[in-house]
């Protein structure tokens, strides 16, 4: 066990983890910052060009833009250890973070920042092709695809609102769904149904996904008869919803667990980013169903480092 009690330790390194680190080292809280093994940087380090990040009028990569976020956190002063959180205990005055080596790491104050997973199709080229014609935020990269033809796997309400808003660039969106109707509430399945520039692929699933640096076609597979068809469209958009990820705090063993809501998302208390646990923050798509996007990420982190700093001072 490492002997001090720290401020405040940080877990996960997206837009929301370093920003929270940045204003909590240049608030003198010496924050410890875990930022995950293999996924450290969290989600804008699978991309390529981020435009609509304010500052960079000519755009970013994504992984720069996370390391930029990084340094910017390490020059005030946060410790960053790349490493998985294995465990916590959040419910007592001094909450534990222990590593995955077994180090436990004490603080009094923690901010949760672990992101959100978005789901995967699950097929070999997705990966590769991401950035490359393969997105998972319309919001995103919707601009990149003018006048092209694309596609969107799923069937709920973001799947539908993520289509409706393509085709304000795109010549067509194709939506590509397992069953035969939408999953979607009424109105928003009537207004696709009702636009000229969607198209349905109903009973399909995409079994296939083709492109050298780019995508140029995907494979359609009937899922009643299992014949396939391929579709010409240099996007594919994948709307299956996504995880919040929140095994730590599901599988604590504490006795007071940090409230989820029925999907999953971290509970915040209002406009704040505290949770129903004393010093416990979160912040990022960890607790966003709605926006999902790097700034608003950055600008939650933001008050949870805030919200965290005036907690801190309230107890001395
Ligand atoms: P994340 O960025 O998801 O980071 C969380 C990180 O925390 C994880 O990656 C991991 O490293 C770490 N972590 C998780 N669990 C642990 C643990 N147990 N221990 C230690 N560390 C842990 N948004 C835009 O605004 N513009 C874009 O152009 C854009 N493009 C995108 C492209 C792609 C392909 C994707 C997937 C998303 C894109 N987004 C974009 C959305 C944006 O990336 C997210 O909204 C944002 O990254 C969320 O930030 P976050 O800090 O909450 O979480």
């Amino acid at each position: 066990m490492t002997a001090d009690v720290r401020n405040v330790i940080i877990i996960g390194s997206g837009p929301a983890g370093y920003t929270a680190a940045v204003y909590a080292a240049r608030a003198n809280l010496a924050p410890l910052l875990f930022e995950g093994a293999v996924t450290a940087g969290g989600a804008l380090m699978n991309t390529t060009e981020v435009e609509n990040f304010p500052g960079f009028t000519d755009g970013i990569m994504g992984p720069d833009l996370m390391m930029s976020m990084r340094g910017q956190a390490e020059r005030f002063g946060t410790e960053i250890v790349t490493d998985d959180v294995a465990s916590v205990r959040l419910d007592g005055d001094v909450k534990v973070v222990t590593d995955s080596e077994g180090t436990e790491h004490r603080a009094h104050a923690v901010i949760l920042a672990m992101g959100s997973a978005y789901r995967e199709l699950g097929l070999p080229d997705e990966k590769r092709l991401s950035g490359h014609g393969v997105s998972w935020c319309a919001t995103c990269d919707g601009f990149f695809f003018r006048d092209q033809d694309i596609a969107v796997v799923g069937g709920g309400d973001s799947a539908i609102e993520e289509a409706t808003f393509l085709t304000k660039f795109a010549r067509s969106v194709t939506i590509v769904h397992r069953r035969e109707e939408l999953r979607a509430s009424k109105i928003m399945a009537d207004r696709a149904l009702g636009n000229d520039k969607i198209r349905f692929a109903w009973n399909s699933e995409v079994s296939a996904i083709h492109g050298q640096d780019k995508v140029s076609s995907i494979t359609l597979r009937d899922t009643r008869t299992g014949a396939e068809r391929d579709l010409e469209v240099t996007g594919l958009f994948v709307a299956i919803g996504h995880d919040p990820r929140n095994e730590l705090l599901t599988q604590t063993t504490d006795a007071a667990k940090v409230a989820l809501d029925a999907e999953g998302y971290v509970l915040a208390e209002g406009r704040s980013t505290r949770t129903n646990l004393d010093g416990v923050f979160a912040c990022g798509d960890l607790v966003d169903h709605t926006y999902r996007q790097a700034i608003t990420a950055a600008g939650s982190g933001c008050s949870a480092a805030l919200d965290a700093e005036r907690w801190l001072a309230e107890r001395e």
